[in-house]
């Protein structure tokens, strides 16, 4: 049996935790924050999207950078595992929209405080405000850490689970990829993903709250379509976010360093402009005396109607009865196809997760061990793997934790 050290008590760390410990190993975790998992409290909106009952194929679908090199880690602990992980620990689930998994309780806290317990009881020795310096390393091979206040903790095996670079006051600084670097590992470029879009239109962050279900977003790289997604969408100050455009956030990014990019959503993607067309028609009989601008917002959300009474091409002022077939046409184009530019991406303080890491060529994909320091593993967000919105960037998490555990001697 092994000693154990984990850099880190996120998802990764604690989930390699326990199975390390239940494996027999003795497993020191050291974590930088005055508590374990604090991202995990903020994830799924305090909920804990933790994984998604999806089948296999969809499972490597959602993942962004590193499918191929997941493959083997996803088929040795998949999402149903780790399903049946946090029901043996207590935690009842649930499987919701999108088939995406949370705790019965909406609470993150269960997650966290599931896994602590369950380390505790194994034996675990958590260390707390306990920030690593450094990996040490004799011949190529793992010997253990230095921490921050220069106490050097030797082991047979060092499991990095620092996390990214997102929402850094999680304690996710990029340590890790520090520590890769030092040990001659390449880390590819690294970029924040799954954040909101920022957008140019005033008429964007005029509608700052609104959400809309059920729409279609596409984007466009100088002036071609190359991505479109349906979904739900939200617009904030600085321009769109919600799922549907964090989805997009992900291929934006290499859109943006090729050119300019646009998009469109369309309000009513049920509808074809024909049926859009006989909806207004409907709408405006019986009221062919009043002002368009006191028929509109039976068509539409309340903050969009200045927006649409500004950019639809018919007067506000204009009666029912003076609107022309052309200016519903026109109107109906503008909510079908409603235009905005992309002038860039949100930051690390609000990206769900951070696009690159560690290398994959440098690691062997059924162990996480690195080709370069035996007895060194790379777990978790700190890899260059990342997922989409629904679970995914967590089950990444626990499934790379278990191979890496499952390989320690
Ligand atoms: C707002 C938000 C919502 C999210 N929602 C979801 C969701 O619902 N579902 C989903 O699947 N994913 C979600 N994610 C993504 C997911 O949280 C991460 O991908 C996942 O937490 C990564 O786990 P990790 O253990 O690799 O890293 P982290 O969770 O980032 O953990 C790394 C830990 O290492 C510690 N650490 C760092 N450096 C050191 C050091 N030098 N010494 C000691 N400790 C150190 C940090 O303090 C931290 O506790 C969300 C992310 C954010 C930001």
């Amino acid at each position: 049996m092994s000693k154990a050290v984990i850099v880190g008590g996120g998802a990764a760390g604690m989930a390699a935790a326990v199975f390390l410990a239940e494996k027999g190993h003795r497993v020191h975790i050291f974590e930088k924050n005055e508590k374990l998992g604090k991202k995990i409290y903020i994830t799924g909106k305090g909920r804990c999207n933790f994984t998604n009952a999806c089948t296999m194929e969809e499972l490597f679908d959602n993942v962004i950078h590193g499918r191929k090199f997941l493959y083997s880690a996803f088929y040795g602990y998949n999402n149903f595992d780790v399903i049946d992980l946090f029901e043996s620990l207590g935690v009842k689930t649930k499987v919701e929209r999108g088939n995406r998994v949370f705790p019965v309780s909406d609470h993150a806290s269960d997650i966290t405080l599931a896994l602590e317990r369950r380390m505790k009881a194994l034996g675990v020795k958590i260390h707390l405000k306990s920030p690593v310096k450094e990996i040490l390393t004799e011949d190529q091979a793992a010997k253990g850490v230095t921490l921050e206040n220069g106490t050097r903790v030797e082991a047979d095996a060092v499991l990095v689970a620092t996390g990214g670079l997102s929402y850094p006051t999680t304690g996710s600084t990029g340590d890790g990829y520090h520590f890769a670097r030092e040990l001659g590992h390449t880390v590819t470029k690294l970029s924040p993903s799954l954040v909101p879009l920022l957008t140019k239109e005033p008429y964007i962050t005029s509608m700052q709250g609104l959400s809309l279900k059920n729409v279609s977003l596409s984007l466009y790289c100088g002036g071609k379509k190359c991505w479109d997604g349906f979904g739900e969408l939200l617009f904030t100050h600085r321009g769109i976010s919600g799922p549907l455009a964090l989805t997009a956030s992900a291929q934006a990014g290499e859109y943006l360093e090729k050119g300019t990019l646009t998009g469109q959503i369309d309000w009513k993607p049920a509808l074809t402009v024909q049926q859009l067309d006989e909806r207004m028609l409907r709408e405006f009989a019986g009221q062919e005396n009043r002002q368009f601008k006191n028929v509109v917002p039976a068509l539409l959300p309340s903050r969009a109607v200045p927006v649409f009474l500004e950019e639809g091409g018919i007067r506000p002022e204009k009666k029912i009865h003076d609107i022309t077939r052309q200016e519903r046409k026109h109107f109906i184009k503008i909510l079908k196809s409603f235009p905005f530019t992309v002038t860039g991406l949100g930051g690390y303080n609000e990206a769900v997760v951070t696009r690159g890491g560690v290398s994959l060529k440098e690691i062997r994909p059924g162990t996480m061990e690195s080709k370069l320091v035996s007895g060194l593993y790379f777990i978790g967000e700190v890899l260059d793997a990342d997922g989409l919105t629904g679970g995914f960037n967590l089950q990444i998490a626990w499934s790379t934790a278990y191979a890496a555990a499952s390989a320690v001697q």
